[in-house]
């Protein structure tokens, strides 16, 4: 028998894959980890997949619309702003449209630049390709370094704005500065966008190397559907075309976001509500608390825990976590890195999610080491 790892192609063998949030899968949890919605979708994406199921599933015999040609076409009159359905293209999730962009951007002599702390799948998407990086620190400030992001000779450079874990966003004058002089194609991760008081749609029409990448997983409460879109100029938008599978969304997720994309109206609520419970919850941390917690613009809080002793830090941060696994809720924290490591990152729940995480925390400041009930 061959060692079947070395018939892998040598960088594939060496690779570490991406670690997603847990995903528990049995009941009993609050669950605050991977920035999913706590509210369900809008009546009508139900309504539309019972429709294209239809009585006994017929329509599922027919590979689905390869373009998405419906899908596109609501996207963009979503938007205005000028834009076509040439100027969307569809993907198996924002991660299928971020992976479309490095496969047909980048290589070893085309690096893909991106700033740390930022989405840690982008790097994975680079070796997968056996391709180079080029990363920007932040400093604990998180304030966009504009100018070393300008002068980047990376071919791509990905800005996740909000940005994650953060929940920082960046304006629109800052994103102009780089692009002002940045020559590579500009891709702005809007992922948390609808949750922030700014988007850079409007820059498109001025900005030709601009390309945003947005998921209905958030805002629209369909993480489970996997489905995203890049909004750019019709030759990008065709170079990706040629690069993705020819059925990259299926039937039933088609469906779903196009119903999920017209009820405007549930969609604004929803968003009114998660932005209502964030800016409580951030008032509740970094005042009632103390706790150092970065302005979020996105439906998560990042947030300094500090021990009854007033200490910081990742150890604290870890005692924190570990308090709050055992009593099922769960966050997420990110230790490997010394900006990241002291602080937890928290999804923006129900209400009522936010008060148990609340009492648990008071329950781990009164009796840290408290066995676990
Ligand atoms: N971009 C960012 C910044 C994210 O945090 C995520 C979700 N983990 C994604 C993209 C991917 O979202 P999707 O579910 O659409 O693949």
């Amino acid at each position: 028998m061959p060692d079947l790892s070395s018939l892998a192609l040598p960088h594939i063998a060496k690779l570490h894959a991406y670690t997603p949030g847990l995903q528990p899968t049995e009941s009993g949890w609050v669950k605050l980890n991977t920035n999913e919605c706590p509210y369900p979708p809008s009546p009508r994406v139900a309504e539309a997949l019972r429709r294209e199921i239809g009585a006994d599933g017929a329509a599922l015999r027919l590979y689905p619309n390869p373009k998405s040609g419906p899908l596109r076409d609501a996207v963009a009159r979503l938007h205005g702003h000028g834009l076509s359905e040439r100027n969307v293209c569809i993907g198996n999730g924002s991660d299928d449209i971020l992976n479309l962009l490095i496969r047909a951007f980048c290589t070893q002599d085309a690096a893909a630049g991106f700033t740390f702390p930022s989405y840690s799948l982008y790097p994975v998407l680079v070796e997968i390709q056996d391709g180079r990086a080029a990363t920007i620190d932040f400093d604990r400030s998180m304030r966009l370094p504009v100018e070393r992001i300008a002068s980047s000779t990376a071919r791509a450079f990905f800005l996740t704005s909000p940005n994650a874990p953060t929940g920082v966003a960046f304006s629109n004058a800052e994103l102009e500065r780089v692009l002002a002089s940045y020559r590579g194609l500009f891709v702005v991760d809007e992922a948390y966008a609808p949750f922030a008081n700014e988007d850079a749609i409007p820059l498109l029409a001025r900005h030709a190397n601009l390309v945003i990448v947005r998921t209905l997983s958030k805002a629209y409460a369909l993480a489970g559907i996997r489905v995203g879109y890049a909004l750019a100029q019709v030759e990008i938008i065709d170079l990706l075309d040629r690069v993705r599978d020819s059925y990259n969304v299926n039937r039933l997720s088609q469906a779903a976001a196009t119903a999920a994309l017209g009820d405007t109206d549930y969609h604004a609520a929803m968003i009114a509500k998660v932005k209502a419970t964030r800016d409580r919850c951030l008032a509740e941390f970094a005042g009632k608390r103390g706790w150092f917690t970065y302005p979020s613009q996105s439906n998560f809080l990042f947030t300094e825990p500090k021990n009854a002793r007033g200490e910081t830090g990742p150890a604290v941060a870890k005692a924190a976590y570990d308090f709050l696994h055992a009593r099922k809720v769960l966050v997420r924290y990110f230790p490997s890195h010394a900006l990241t490591a002291p602080f937890l990152r928290i999804s923006v729940g129900t209400d009522a999610e936010m008060d148990v995480l609340s009492a648990t925390f008071d329950a781990w400041l009164k009796a840290p080491n408290a066995p676990a009930p």
